[in-house]
């Protein structure tokens, strides 16, 4: 049984995530979307929230879960007994940095393999960082997360639409 994470922030979930999320899930047994918990990062939605919507958006996926963690990655994944690591790649400029905690984690556990999938054309200008940018500033996110949560996003920004 072949049991992967895709970890990330998801502050907040984009249509990207989700792309990521329903192909990956179709490769593997199981995946779980683990949500870095990164108290020194300044996050828009807490955890909680970051949790809940992903799994909002998941529940019809027989084959994912949503979990939590915080500090490393590798030691996340034998607690809960994954061996593999779902990333996505945009652009060159993801790939030096990806490359690098690719080999780190596998130096850390042999076991961990890195799988990564080429972004969905459709989203490879995609980001949270993009999204919450718009956002801040009253921009159309509608094209960029799912609906349900486009006034939420706002609403961290005090804005009504
Ligand atoms: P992190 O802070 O770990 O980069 P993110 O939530 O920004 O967390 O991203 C989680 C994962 O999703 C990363 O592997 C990232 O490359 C991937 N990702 C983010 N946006 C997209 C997208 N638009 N298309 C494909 N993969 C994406």
């Amino acid at each position: 049984m072949k049991r992967a994470i895709y970890p990330g922030s998801f502050d907040p979930l984009t249509l990207g995530h989700i792309d990521m999320i329903e192909r990956s899930s179709k490769i593997v047994d199981e995946l779980v979307i683990g949500v870095l918990h990164n108290s020194a990062k300044n996050s828009l939605f807490s955890l909680d929230e970051r949790v809940s919507m992903i799994e909002e958006m998941t529940k019809s996926i027989p084959n994912v879960t949503v979990g939590s963690f915080d500090g490393l990655l590798v030691d996340y994944m034998k607690e809960i007994d994954a061996t593999i690591i779902i990333r996505g790649l945009r652009a060159v400029t993801d790939f030096e940095y990806e490359l690098q905690i690719a080999q780190t984690n596998h130096v850390e556990n042999p076991d961990v393999e890195t799988v990564f999938l080429t972004t969905n054309l459709q989203y490879s200008y995609l980001s949270s960082t993009i999204v919450k940018e718009f956002a801040s500033y009253g921009g159309d996110i509608s094209k960029f997360v799912p609906s349900r949560f486009v006034d939420r996003i706002y609403a961290k920004y005090n804005i009504s639409k």
